[in-house]
């Protein structure tokens, strides 16, 4: 079972445990044995080390030779400025004896083949039990995906390009792991933030909008050294007409923590310094901030619609001062027990999607394939103390990580029951169940088959087919993701 006591509670267990072995070693010795014995260890306190570092990969958006294409609505929106840089931010974690990096790119998608090339590199070199790499999903950066270049026949990602991000990444993880320092960890989950800003745009309205926090301060000094920050929405507030190179209200997630919610000479909330590393959770469905969801500012005393940097700004900070709040508030907890552990699992998924075979063929997207129309991506569980973080190829559906997927008589498979139960966080057994989307792959929408509505009729009285489909690699990968993460959820249960 999982151990919830507090780190005082545990520090009296051993005090009594020392007591006991103290007393029954002076009674041994009085009746004339020897023995030998070691002052027993603390047990399972935790001894985390974390490291922090990130390096830009913010493209040249002046080099005519490499054009650079903007990932999200349609084909053939070039980059023309820089409006904040993009990042490859690392998290090195160790136990003392396991370690391994977390890496967050402020890219629209990373795909498997290019993490392995990555892991390839740095996995030896640095003696890394794991590298989880998550892209923040950015709708208003690279491509790096291959589907949003000039042409349906050309490829909108840059070699050159994809190139430096490997670099840096490589660079952010070395720099993480040189600065592993003793740290102690705190977590916190904060419920349905942002609510008023996030759009479902298809049914079922399930939303994954909770705001999960690791917290790493030093052991010496207690300050903020970094954090990890989930929360679920499409960074692609500034829409569809921006051509300036941005990580959208992620940027403003980050520094609104980091530097403070400000205002030009007003802060409103000071900063805690440290390095912030968002990671997008379930944003499939599909979770974002429309070009006409009204987002009220309360400090500008504004209700912005009109997608803007000001907007973008607004639905950043509402999750900074969540959480710079919950921090003020003392809603945070020690992180208990000392477990670092990371399991993982390999799938070969069927690609059922005619486009995406085709533009795989075709080298739009620099994906293989294996025994026939398959392909490889992976699933995990990377267990921080009492924290479960399970890691998710794509854009989750909310409701496979939550609960409430349902069941229209007009679903193409015609279900009567859903297939991808009990929802993934009731077989998570964590005090806190982060779930990292778009981590180790962007294999694109995970939907659930009672769901799957390519054919008419359509569900919930719509004219035509939902979005959603064309964008997935087939009615096969959710089972086939939520069956798998359930099996490593109960291993892991079952093995404590
Ligand atoms: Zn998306």
């Amino acid at each position: 079972m999982f151990r919830s006591s507090s780190f005082v509670q545990r520090l009296k267990e051993v005090t009594k445990l020392s007591g006991f072995v103290a007393t029954s070693f002076s009674a041994l010795v009085g009746a004339g044995l020897s023995i030998s014995w070691q002052q027993p260890a603390i047990a399972n306190e935790p001894s985390f080390s974390a490291g922090f570092a990130r390096e830009s990969i913010t493209p040249d958006v002046n080099d005519a030779k490499h054009p650079i294409w903007i990932a999200g609505f349609g084909q053939k929106r070039q980059a023309r400025s820089v409006h904040d840089n993009l990042f490859a931010s690392a998290i090195a974690i160790s136990d003392g004896t396991r370690r391994g990096v977390m890496l967050a790119l402020d890219v629209i998608g990373f795909m498997y083949n290019d993490i392995a090339d990555i892991r390839e590199v740095v996995q030896k070199e640095l003696n890394l039990d794991f590298v989880i790499v998550s892209s923040t999903h950015t709708h208003e950066g690279p491509d790096l995906i291959g589907i949003w270049g000039p042409s349906f026949f050309k490829t909108g990602v840059d070699a050159q390009y994809l190139q430096l991000v490997k670099q840096q990444s490589l660079k952010a993880i070395r720099t993480a792991v040189a600065r592993l320092e003793p740290v102690r960890i705190q977590r916190m989950e904060l419920t349905n933030v942002g609510a008023d800003v996030v759009v479902d745009t298809r049914m079922p309205q399930v939303f994954d909008n909770n705001v999960r926090v690791l917290h790493f301060r030093g052991s010496n000094d207690n300050q903020t050294k970094g954090m990890l920050v989930t929360w679920a929405n499409h960074p692609e507030v500034l829409w569809n007409a921006n051509t300036a190179i941005t990580s959208d209200f992620v940027h403003y997630v980050r520094d609104g923590i980091e530097n403070g919610i400000r205002y030009d000479a007003t802060t409103l909330h000071p900063g805690l310094g440290g390095q912030v590393v968002y990671i997008n959770g379930a944003v499939g469905g599909l979770m974002t901030t429309l070009d006409s969801t009204p987002v009220v500012d309360s400090f500008l005393h504004q209700t912005l619609v009109t997608p803007s940097f000001e907007k973008a700004r607004t639905v950043g900070y509402r999750v900074a001062d969540a959480v710079l709040t919950g921090i003020s508030n003392g809603q945070e907890t020690d992180l208990s027990g000392s477990t670092l552990s990371w399991t993982s699992k390999s799938l070969l998924l069927p690609v059922d999607n005619i486009k995406f075979r085709a533009a795989a063929l075709l080298k739009i997207i620099r994906r293989k394939f294996e025994a026939g129309f398959k392909t490889r991506s992976e699933v995990g569980l990377l267990r921080l103390g009492d924290t479960w973080i399970g890691t998710i190829p794509g854009e989750l559906y909310p409701e496979i990580a939550n609960g409430g997927i349902e069941t229209p008589a007009e679903g193409d498979f015609k279900l009567s029951t859903p297939v991808e139960v009990p929802p993934l966080r009731q077989s998570m057994k964590g005090q806190m169940n982060m779930l990292l989307c778009l981590t180790n792959d962007q294999i694109g929408y995970i939907v659930p088959r009672s769901q799957w509505d390519e054919k008419a009729p359509f569900a919930y009285g719509e004219k035509s087919a939902p979005y959603g489909e064309e964008n997935s690699l087939g009615p096969n990968t959710a089972p086939m993701i939520h069956k798998a993460l359930t099996e490593i959820f109960t291993a892991a249960e079952t093995n404590e």
